[in-house]
């Protein structure tokens, strides 16, 4: 079973598993509180995952984010404990390679959203998903191009410059509906032109927050990660996302919780807060 909007089967798929400072992945929260939940290894660093949507109908095959895939060096996975991408094999179970996804939505062009859109076989970088389109908002890709010092190691040319090299971005200025009933939303306290995604038709809602809300844990306001450029700023679009989601009662999806793969909102004296876990597939 998987859950169908408007048409559209949608699976969520694992990527990889790695693992991100906990302090950095929890901003000003104190560690005797976030390490309940997320219980952090001798490096202090807390395990996350790469969850990416594949959203199938209408004759199109859409991957929403491609995690951090293989093209990396030995430091690089180390720091980060990165496992083997498993993008490709969840493709096949799905019964799809990837030559038939037709959309790639890049939420934004950090490493562990972009890093999967190429492979290396021998010296030869190439596009994991050639025949793609490769949707991203034009202010990330100017800030992609072009980081501030807080982000530069985040943004790597390498991993997006060959999609630009081969004339498969397509850029997009603002909320759009991509097709009908996917829906890109633009968030710019992560960093700047984030896109998140909705998927609806008249009875659902599905909402994939990106780095927006990365895991459950990070429904309350005023957790924020370190990452992100403009804490305050976030806070208020994390409000106004989980004040929508209540009143129209979506089920928000997780790209970075490693247990939590989705969940529905209700409110409460501590605000809005989980109501249901979720399992995409069993809906
Ligand atoms: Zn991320």
């Amino acid at each position: 079973m998987a859950m169908t909007i408007n048409g559209y089967k949608i699976y969520p798929i694992i990527c990889e598993h790695f693992w991100l400072d906990g302090g950095a992945m929890f901003g000003t929260v104190p560690k005797v509180l976030w390490e309940r939940k997320h219980p952090a290894d001798e490096k202090n660093r807390v395990e996350l995952v790469t969850r990416s949507l594949v959203i199938v109908g209408h004759e199109k095959v859409i991957l929403v984010d491609t995690g951090i895939g293989q093209v990396w060096d030995e430091k690089f996975k180390s720091i980060y404990n990165v496992s083997p991408t498993t993008l490709q094999t969840e493709l096949q179970k799905l019964g799809l390679t990837p030559s038939d996804v037709s959309d790639v939505i890049i939420t934004h062009l950090h490493f562990d959203h972009i890093g999967g859109a190429i492979s290396q076989e021998a010296d030869e970088i190439q596009l994991t998903f050639p025949n793609a389109k490769h949707h991203v908002q034009k202010a990330n890709f100017e800030q992609a191009c072009n980081p501030n010092l807080r982000e530069k190691a985040s943004y790597l040319k390498p991993h997006f410059m060959p999609i630009e090299e081969s004339g498969k971005f397509i850029f997009h200025e603002g909320q759009t509906e991509l097709y009908p009933g996917i829906k890109l939303h633009v968030s710019n306290a992560h960093t700047k032109g984030q896109q998140w995604l909705t998927i609806t038709d008249e009875k659902q809602m599905l909402c994939y927050a990106a780095d927006l809300i990365p895991t459950s844990s990070h429904l309350r306001l005023p957790w924020v990660m370190g990452y992100d450029l403009y804490p305050i700023e976030l806070m208020e679009e994390k409000q106004a996302l989980l004040t929508q989601a209540l009143n129209e009662n979506w089920v928000i999806c997780f790209e970075h919780d490693p247990l939590v793969e989705a969940i529905t909102v209700k409110a409460s004296e501590k605000g809005i807060v989980m109501d249901q876990n979720v399992k995409l597939l069993e809906i």
